[in-house]
């Protein structure tokens, strides 16, 4: 039994979404740094496996471009919670990093009853 009178607050609505943008940022971020490392690798690979090798270290490192796309797919579809737009992305310009909502101009991490 807890010695505090009261319930824990349940997160709201929009602390909740700042929690998953954060998630989808660290994600990206994780796998940007993994990609620069494999690519930094591939130099040393397609050398050590001569010409033959420098083909497939070319192909991989196209497909592992691709694999780039999902965390930044999964970051241009998040929604504000303020407004329901993009966060981050308007027509023709995004900031995949903006902390303000290109829309709205909401703070991330701005609660959902702030003033
Ligand atoms: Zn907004």
């Amino acid at each position: 039994m807890s010695e505090t009178p009261y319930r824990e607050p349940t997160p709201d609505g929009y602390s909740a979404a700042w929690a998953d943008l954060r998630r989808r940022r660290r994600a990206a971020a994780l796998t940007i740094a993994s990609w620069v490392g494999v690519m930094g690798a591939m130099p040393v690979a397609g050398a050590a496996a001569g010409s033959v090798g420098a083909g497939a270290v070319l192909i991989s490192g196209l497909v592992l471009m691709g694999w780039l796309l999902r965390p930044k797919m999964r970051i241009d579809c998040f929604n504000c919670p303020a407004c329901g737009k993009t966060f981050s992305r308007l027509r023709f310009a995004q900031n995949d990093f903006a902390r303000r909502c290109v829309h709205c101009g909401i703070e991330m991490g701005t609660p959902k009853n702030a003033p």
